[in-house]
């Protein structure tokens, strides 16, 4: 089930964290979400951490005080570890009383501040890890205004395959290139055969891509030959981070025949460093609807809280930082902007749902991205192949310089945020990936 309101999302809340309070920050404690870090300046652990406004909770250390009691004092020592597997294995109540206690402790109104102001390191002297050792990594196509625009460059007369309304479409990834924020990698090269060419040739990328998606963190994971029906999927998913699926449109377009992607996604993926649970998403739900002439979802992927409260109002924004920009100190600009909820033609219990309705197993730390989250309006593409229909449409930066894809040293940044009325604006934090010369 969604999870229900409770004190930890009461807007009204505040922490003895100043930073916390601004109402600009991505991170009140209403949002309280988790990464593994460590200090950059030293050679320390990397450990489990929560951020509270310009500032990260040490969870290690908040473990050595023994402030905590019962489930949430087992839940901070699994926190204390170089990765959060054990601690999203530990499932729902766990990550609750952990979110209650950190809530309560952050809290304005805490006696043991001055305790607690001792486990605090500031983001900016951070260095953070992937949250958890990612054992497997599945990829879906999640939005029909992505599937149908990609599908018009690809097949112009026949854009949405008839599976399309009935399947969550997903392939297996790759675990082992997925890297946090700050990835930085060379152009791949590959195999690429131009239009009207019929014999291959091995060059870099020249059409590199990313795709803006949500990456789903598996909590608890099921036994191989069992289902996670959709009554039960949100209870195995720990949270959601942002993700760039990085893609090279010209190797995918020849070897994407016929059994799907392959290295034309398997050289980068990032994801952002900081995993919002799903209890701190539970303000932003929406009913989740289909448009009336669609099917509707058959029966194993329908349930009356997914049609209730299935979807999430999460914005997300795609920006691009040239060297150039850099170099001048200039902004980056926005290559976009729309909402999770209008793009996501599956919801996240679904997915899970259907990633095991033939008992296929799930294990904590499992890495789902939902596919390139594009929105039905222009301005909410989530990949440069359908800002520039293929290429074809140059985009005009706000520096004066152009893109149709990638160049090299361009970065790509990505934001996300959850504003409602009567909730606190929560915030993802970035996911930033930047990319180098081909290796030649
Ligand atoms: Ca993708």
């Amino acid at each position: 089930m969604t999870y229900a309101l409770n004190e930890t999302h009461d807007p009204k809340l505040k922490s003895f964290v100043a930073s916390a309070n601004d109402g600009v920050t991505d991170f009140p404690i209403q949002n309280l979400p988790f990464c593994v870090f460590s200090r950059a300046d030293i050679h320390d652990a990397f450990r489990g951490g929560v951020a509270i406004g310009d500032q990260i909770l040490d969870l290690a250390a908040l473990a050595k005080l023994h402030l905590l009691s019962g489930v949430a004092a087992q839940a901070v020592q699994a926190c204390a570890e170089p990765t959060l597997n054990r601690f999203m294995g530990m499932g729902r109540e766990s990550w609750s009383a952990l979110r209650l206690a950190l809530s309560r402790l952050l809290s304005e109104k805490n006696q043991h501040e001055g305790t607690l102001r001792a486990c605090l390191v500031p983001q900016s002297e951070a260095e953070y890890a992937l949250p958890a050792r990612i054992g497997d990594y599945t990829d879906f196509y999640a939005s029909v205004h992505h599937a149908t625009n990609v599908g018009k460059l690809f097949r112009p007369d026949n854009p949405l395959l008839p599976n399309y309304k009935w399947v969550p479409i997903g392939y297996h990834g790759r675990a082992s290139s997925v890297a946090v924020s700050g990835q930085k990698f060379h152009r791949p090269v590959g195999q690429v055969c131009g239009a009207g060419q019929t014999v291959p040739v091995v060059q870099a990328s020249k059409r590199l891509d990313y795709e803006l998606e949500m990456g789903i963190f598996i909590g608890t994971g099921n036994a191989l030959g069992e289902t996670i029906t959709i009554d039960r999927a949100e209870d195995h998913v720990f949270g959601l981070c942002l993700l760039n699926d990085w893609s090279a449109r010209d190797i995918q377009g020849w070897e994407y025949q016929p059994l799907g992607p392959f290295l034309a996604k398997n050289f980068a993926t990032t994801i952002s460093p900081w995993i919002i649970t799903t209890e701190a998403l539970a303000p932003y739900r929406s009913a989740f609807t289909r448009p009336a002439d669609d099917p509707q979802p058959l029966p194993y992927l329908t349930s009356a809280d997914n049609s209730a409260a299935g979807a999430i109002d999460i914005t997300l924004e795609v920006f691009l930082e040239t060297a150039q920009m850099r170099e001048s100190s200039a902004n980056a600009h926005r290559l976009s902007q729309g909402s999770l909820r209008d793009a996501a033609y599956w919801t996240v219990g679904q997915l899970v749902t259907h990633h095991t309705v033939n008992g296929c197993n799930m294990q904590p730390g499992d890495l789902l991205g939902t596919g390139t989250m594009s929105g039905p309006v222009e301005g909410s593409q989530g990949a440069l192949l359908e800002i520039t229909e293929g290429g074809k449409k140059a985009v005009a930066l706000s520096n004066g310089e152009t893109r149709t894809f990638l160049e090299d040293g361009d970065a790509v940044i990505m934001r996300a945020s959850c504003v409602r009325e009567g909730a606190a604006r929560i915030g993802f934090g970035e996911c930033r990936g930047q990319v180098l010369p081909a290796r030649v």
